[in-house]
């Protein structure tokens, strides 16, 4: 077989993406050098971004196999070296786009991401899952996710996408956020603290810091959809997001639980205090399907948390905000959604022909069939009295 052409092998070095940066590595131009023997030995030096980059293996993996697949290639071996500190910032440079830092591309006019924030009135609820189980589903329809955790008391979210102990790679002053097998990206407010076990007391000024970090020094790319999950109440999160993206949409998580729906009821009513709309709520652990009935091949649903939570949510916002606010799913209660989460594989991956599985990606495609772009944006525009 002939000797591969540098233009074949550069053609294959082109389809391997930065896992972090999600962009061909020849763009970043993080190949460093492409040398060719006539025996069809590559030899290919890669440069990471920084030492010790968690990505290596991956990387190490998807060049070899990318070019090893170029007729003629006899062997790779890649050598992998580290980027300058100036090679680094041109990097930094090239994808902020020259653009000035600390400014979070999702409040930007022309924004076509889709921002939705998950919002809950207390804690338990179920927020968290709702939100990694959507993001799948999202990503499952062929959507670039990205997941902020946000969740000051709780962060959960890495762990239950599988990503727990990692933390980010910073390229220049531009934080790279987690890539997640499931090919969601995440970053956690938690990933800001020094280590995972510290307890850190969040505050106003502090968390509003922590929210325009996540969302303004974290390179996102071009998202389709990003998903926020907020802490539960209507505390200092809510206002600062309220601040920093009055684009976003706000969905509520709720029980059938009346408790839950009136604290629920709370949280939506700060969303639009903030000018944010509410999609709609969806009720959580909405009832647990008998499984004796099951085996008997009836159906019999427990209703371990009371019922109507999330009608009475939906109808109270509706009516208070003058537009429709709809359920947009009732999801059961399902031990293997709880062990998804616990094994950092959620149910819509995990299970997903699961009741609760099959409820969260239809809720995902209702969200998804609202498509992509401005449509639906707030305009912060106050209709004028009429006389
Ligand atoms: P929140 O974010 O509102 O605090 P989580 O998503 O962390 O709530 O959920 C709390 C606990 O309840 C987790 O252990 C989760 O696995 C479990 N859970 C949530 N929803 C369900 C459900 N529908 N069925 C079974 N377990 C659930």
């Amino acid at each position: 077989m002939s000797t591969p052409t540098l233009e074949q092998v550069q053609a294959a070095l082109e389809t391997v993406n930065d896992p972090e940066i999600k962009r061909p590595i020849t763009e970043l131009r993080m190949v460093e050098s492409v040398d060719i023997a006539a025996d069809g030995v590559v030899s290919v030096t890669v440069l990471l971004t920084v030492a010790g980059c968690p990505m290596k293996d991956t990387i190490t993996r998807d060049v070899s196999a990318a070019v090893e697949r170029v007729p003629g290639v006899a062997r790779v071996e890649l050598t992998l070296g580290v980027m300058s500190p100036e090679q680094r910032g041109e990097l930094g440079e090239t994808l902020r786009g020259g653009q000035a830092q600390r400014e979070i591309p999702f409040a930007q006019p022309g924004s076509l991401t889709k921002v939705y924030a998950i919002a809950s009135g207390k804690g338990g609820v179920g927020k968290s899952s709702v939100t990694v189980n959507l993001a799948l589903a999202l990503a499952k329809q062929g959507l670039k996710v990205g997941v902020v955790d946000a969740d000051i008391y709780g962060h959960s979210v890495p762990a239950m996408l599988g990503v727990a102990d990692s933390r980010p790679t910073q390229v220049d002053d531009l934080i790279m956020p987690v890539p997640t097998p499931s090919g969601v990206s995440v970053i956690s407010i938690g990933m800001l603290k020094p280590r995972r076990d510290q307890v850190v007391a969040w505050r106003g000024p502090m968390l509003d810091r922590a929210l325009v970090q996540m969302l303004a020094d974290v390179y996102w790319g071009d998202l389709d959809v990003l998903l926020l999950d907020l802490p539960p109440g209507t505390g200092d999160v809510a206002i600062s997001l309220g601040q920093h993206l009055p684009n976003a949409e706000v969905l509520v998580v709720t029980t059938p639980q009346e408790a839950a729906a009136e604290v629920a009821e709370r949280a939506g009513t700060m969303a639009s205090m903030m000018h944010q709309r509410v999609v709609g709520v969806v009720e959580n652990m909405s009832f647990l399907p008998c499984p004796h009935c099951a085996e008997a091949g009836t159906e019999h649903r427990l209703e371990i948390f009371g019922s109507g939570g999330g009608e009475r949510v939906a109808a109270t916002l509706s009516q208070r905000f003058g537009y429709d606010v709809p359920v947009l799913g009732a999801i059961p209660i399902d031990i293997s959604l709880r062990e998804g989460g616990d094994a950092g594989k959620p149910i819509v991956e995990s299970d997903p022909t699961a009741p609760a599985a099959l409820e969260l990606s239809a809720i995902a495609a209702t969200l998804s069939g609202r498509g992509r772009g401005l449509a639906g944006m707030q305009l912060g525009l106050t209709p004028s009295s009429r006389f």
